[in-house]
């Protein structure tokens, strides 16, 4: 399905006055002074635009904290009367909509575990009918770009225009590097289908620990997103939720401070240097693609002698010959090895296709 959103530029919500947007604040909103100590050390700081905080903690498991709930919002209509930032928190039903609306909260923010779920999605984009207030929608828990779409394309049908996606990585079986993955490609696929819609970057729940965070960060950035959302408190370590991944407002400071903004439009010279480099790009891609054709042509000769003398199409050990060879040739040629065996496992499998296809050819 092609589909087009009509969507509010973020600068007519948010000045950030064309940085990214940073939204920083604690995950849990814990206790009226962890709220005003960590907000006003962030607004001292000088970097947000906006500030977060959970009131409702959607937890795996069951008997972990799981919120203050409505006791937070004075908490928090009071730091944002204090600094003058506006706040976002996440809802997850219509009750939450209608607290969160009674308590001035400024932007909503839909969670991963709720993105899941097109009845839950459905409910909150019924109760916002009629409701202006940005809302941000963090992609679904398991990497599945159609449920991202659907629950921005729910919100769009209730008349939400002041639309943005955040990006905070896939829960994975097996244990990586990070907690959550960020398999980059499907943030970008929705970027290329919605441009306009603004992109977020969640380095904390992709990290899980706070070493992390700057090259996640980073990364966002370098794709261009048009923001950050990440945590702060206090005192992470000792933080009700998510204390691995939090650093303190200054460390957050700090880092923010390292990181690199790209720019986002080129000027003349750029794009024709730009230019410039793509053209070359074409013409080694298509030198690549003659070198493939070639390589099926011997390819191709192989399977009619094969199938002339009668032998098996897949020999293992020549297999395992060739990619643990084609390994080494790419570390010497400062290529990334495990991509390149990928590469070379698709086009093996081409090659026992080409092949299989000329044994069921009767021979000349
Ligand atoms: C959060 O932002 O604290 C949170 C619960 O995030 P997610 O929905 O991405 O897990
Ligand atoms: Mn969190």
């Amino acid at each position: 399905m092609s589909a087009t959103l009509d969507i509010v530029p973020m600068q007519d919500w948010i000045n950030t006055g064309g940085k990214p947007l940073i939204i920083a604040g604690p995950c849990s909103a814990e206790t009226e002074e962890q709220v005003y100590e960590t907000v006003t050390q962030i607004a001292r700081a000088g970097y947000a635009h906006v500030i977060r905080a959970g009131v409702w903690k959607p937890r795996t498991r069951p008997g972990s904290f799981e919120g203050m709930g409505e006791a937070a919002l004075p908490w928090l209509q009071a730091v944002k009367k204090e600094t003058g930032l506006p706040i976002a928190i996440e809802v997850a039903t219509p009750e939450h909509i209608e607290l969160a609306l009674k308590y001035g909260i400024d932007i909503l923010w839909i969670g991963a575990r709720t993105t899941v779920n097109p009845f839950n999605v459905q409910d909150i984009a019924d109760a916002l009918k009629g409701v202006d207030i940005p809302v941000l929608v963090k992609n679904p828990v398991n990497p599945d770009l159609a449920l991202w779409i659907g629950a921005l394309e729910r919100l769009q049908n209730s008349g939400i225009k002041k639309l943005a996606a955040i990006h905070r990585g896939f829960s994975n079986m097996q244990e990586t590097r990070y907690r959550n993955s960020p398999y980059w490609q499907i943030a970008i696929e929705l970027k290329t289908q919605f441009p306009q819609l603004p992109l977020i970057g969640d380095p904390s729940h992709m990290a899980g620990k706070r070493e992390y965070l700057f090259e996640l960060a980073q990364r966002a950035l370098d794709l261009n997103y048009d923001g950050l959302i990440i945590e702060s408190h206090r005192d992470p370590d000792k933080a009700w939720s998510d204390a691995a991944q939090q650093l303190t407002p200054v460390a957050l400071g700090e880092m923010l401070h390292e990181l690199h903004i790209r720019r986002p439009s080129y000027g003349a010279d750029y794009q024709s240097e730009l230019e410039r480099m793509r053209a070359k790009i074409d013409n080694l891609d298509r030198e690549l693609m003659e070198v493939l054709a070639a390589r099926m042509a011997v390819v191709e000769k192989l399977g009619e002698y094969k199938r002339d003398n009668n032998v098996a199409v897949l020999q293992l050990d020549r297999w395992k010959q060739v990619y643990t060879s084609r390994a080494d040739w790419a570390r010497r040629l400062n290529l990334y090895p495990e991509t390149v065996e990928e590469l070379f496992k698709l086009i093996h499998m081409e090659s026992i296709r080409k092949q299989t296809e000329v044994m069921n050819q009767v021979g000349a």
